[in-house]
């Protein structure tokens, strides 16, 4: 295929055309949230305006169209990560409600005192906390796999810390701090001797990588459309189908349930048994829309553009004195974490903003990362395929002037 046309492309984002402080919008916090094209604002707004109704339930023609738009979307996640069946795909409200339902349904009930569930160094909140909470309830106890100084996986060291305790591994796919792409097959290939399940945080892989579940090997793989041109508040999980037909249902009420009477009540099958409530279903109208939008696009397409705005931006910032990059993975997503000597990065953050650069300045929610590396915060930019080489040199120029005023 050609190389992706980002000219044309980023005619699409509406957003993009607009000025911030009496500047071109420049925006670099796609890890954040990414920007939503016209396919995916479009979608939603058609599902308002032409067949609004509750899904499922109804046997009024916008009900069985709103029905099948949702179910359709349900498909296209199938699709796009190569599952067996449409009924391994729940939808959530996004990877840390996905996370959370497989830490309260699945492996509740699975675990005793002593149990071991382990992490690595450097995940996202997400896929800490969950486990914590699950830990403080059950008497497990949480185990953090090593990383090294390049903000890589140690591998070896991770394979040690896997015992006959060890319940559940979870691991991110590509870390939002650093912007490191795990080796999630191989983790798999580690866990499966032993049959411990593989938990992937798939939050920042989905929109740049192609994901493909069964070969990865893995057993619960987690997403937010808001990170993949997608709209906020939805996202998925996907679980193999043995393992969600084994699960209890987490959130009762609507949906999910076959019959109802007060002497009790029987659950629906999987996927619904997982979706209590009238879901969110412009929400996952637009998920749809995303996914049918990127493989559209061509994810690998956007991906090498992508790298290479990565490799410029790191080989210009490289050369900046006084700065340093946090996380030099050899295989990395299109983030740059960096600091720069004498300057709090809220401070350059709100420097750049008016260059009209959006950046995102703290913790990113991997506070373990920032401890790691000894830092306070970072300042991150990261790069979505509608990115330009000519915006890395006004980030560029925010930055030295930035650096003048306050190093
Ligand atoms: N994991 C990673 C790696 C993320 O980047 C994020 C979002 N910052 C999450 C999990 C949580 O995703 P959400 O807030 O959409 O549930």
């Amino acid at each position: 295929r050609d190389p992706l046309d980002v000219m044309r492309l980023r005619e699409q984002f509406p957003v993009l055309a607009r000025e911030v402080h009496g500047k071109p919008l420049v925006y670099f916090d796609n890890a954040a949230t990414v920007q939503r094209p016209l396919a995916v604002i479009e979608a939603m707004d058609d599902f308002y305006r032409r067949y609004n109704a509750n899904v499922h339930r109804g046997v009024h023609q916008l009900s069985v169209e709103a029905s099948e738009a949702f179910e359709q979307s349900r498909e296209d996640v199938r699709r796009f990560l190569n599952a067996a069946s449409e009924r391994e795909i729940v939808f959530t409200r996004g990877t840390t409600e996905a996370v959370n339902l497989v830490a309260n349904s699945y492996l509740q009930p699975r675990l005793k005192p002593g149990d071991e569930i382990l992490i690595t160094h450097m995940e996202h909140h997400a896929n800490i906390v969950p486990w914590q909470m699950l830990c403080e309830r059950t008497g497990a106890v949480l185990k953090v796999a090593p990383i090294n100084q390049r903000g890589e996986l140690m591998l070896d060291a991770m394979a040690e810390m896997i015992s006959e305790r060890t319940k559940l591994i979870g691991v991110v796919h590509v870390s939002n701090a650093l912007g490191t792409v795990n080796p999630v097959a191989e983790v798999c290939a580690l866990a499966s001797p032993h049959g411990i399940p593989v938990l992937v945080d798939g939050a920042q892989a989905t929109p740049h990588e192609v994901v493909d579940v069964q070969a990865l090997g893995c057993d619960f793989y987690c997403l937010s459309a808001h990170k993949m041109y997608g709209p906020t508040g939805i996202g998925a999980l996907w679980a193999r189908e043995a393992l969600l037909e084994d699960m209890p249902p987490w959130q009762g009420g609507g949906e999910m349930i076959q019959w109802v009477s007060f002497e009790g009540t029987t659950y629906n099958d999987i996927p619904h048994r997982f979706e209590a409530g009238t879901p969110n279903i412009s929400g996952a109208i637009g998920l749809g829309a995303a996914i049918r939008w990127l493989e559209e696009t061509g994810i690998e397409r956007m991906k090498a553009h992508e790298q290479r705005l990565l490799k410029l931006a790191t080989d210009k910032m490289t050369e900046i004195d006084g700065l340093t990059i946090i996380g030099q993975a050899a295989a990395k997503g299109p983030v740059i974490s960096f600091t720069l000597d004498g300057v709090h990065p809220n401070d350059l953050g709100t420097i750049i903003d008016h260059h009209g650069v959006a950046l995102r300045t703290g913790h990113h929610c991997a506070m373990p990362v920032m401890q790691f590396f000894g830092v306070p915060a970072t300042a991150r930019v990261s790069f979505a395929a509608y990115n330009l080489h000519a915006e890395i040199d006004v980030f560029l120029k925010g930055l030295e002037q930035a650096r003048q005023m306050l190093a």
